[in-house]
């Protein structure tokens, strides 16, 4: 007697694409964790391609957990740019929350390349956070002089608050410029008038 095959069937053509996403999300740097997470291939599967990817094991441990990690001004200024882009993408582009994710993190590391700043944000970090949004730990706060949007905690004060980038702490230095340029670069992402530049750029990050 034939028994019926109980484990859900992907055509080829899905198989492969969970691949690719999978590859894609590697190259960027995702943990095992990210990937086990948000695509359906098998562990050992996420090792194999992790291996061949990288040329190494996948790293052991936990993952960052800790909602105040994006607190201190930089890490803030960062976090505020992946996700005001995030959002873009995700509501005006109306990506699926891993394009979204991967295409985000894309502009995010072009945006820091083009500035020349150091990217502060891993992709790991950029997917915690979406998670802390989507858990309700987190909200999006306007700033009262630049009026760009900035990560704070769920139940802080929304109003007269100042961002990271127009109140940089005095150590800051060389990195108050960079600061200032992903500044703009948020504003930008909220500024309708450039919609359809970040959507090119998106398209050709994609391509
Ligand atoms: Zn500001």
């Amino acid at each position: 007697m034939p028994t019926t095959n109980m484990i859900s069937r992907r055509s080829v053509t899905e198989d492969a694409q969970e691949v690719f996403r999978a590859v894609a999300l590697i190259e960027l740097g995702a943990r095992m964790q990210v990937l086990e997470s948000e695509l359906s291939l098998s562990r050992d599967r996420l090792i194999r391609l992790y291996r061949e990817v990288r040329g190494v094991s996948p790293p052991k441990g936990m993952l960052p957990f800790s909602a105040d990690w994006y607190m201190p001004w930089l890490p803030n200024i960062h976090a505020s740019l992946f996700f005001n882009t995030y959002l873009f993408l995700r509501r005006e582009a109306s990506c699926s929350h891993l394009d979204a994710l991967t295409k985000g993190y894309r502009l995010y590391l072009e945006h820091c390349k083009r500035t020349e700043g150091e990217p502060v944000l891993d992709l790991t970090r950029a997917w915690t956070l979406v998670r802390f949004f989507e858990a309700e730990m987190l909200q999006l706060t306007p700033c009262c002089r630049c009026t760009g949007k900035f990560v704070a905690h769920k139940h802080d004060l929304q109003k007269g608050v100042v961002c990271g980038a127009c109140q940089p702490p005095s150590r800051a230095g060389k990195t108050r410029k960079a600061a200032r340029a992903v500044e703009e670069a948020i504003a930008a992402v909220i500024d309708e008038e450039t919609s359809v530049v970040a959507v090119n750029e998106a398209a050709a990050v994609a391509a």
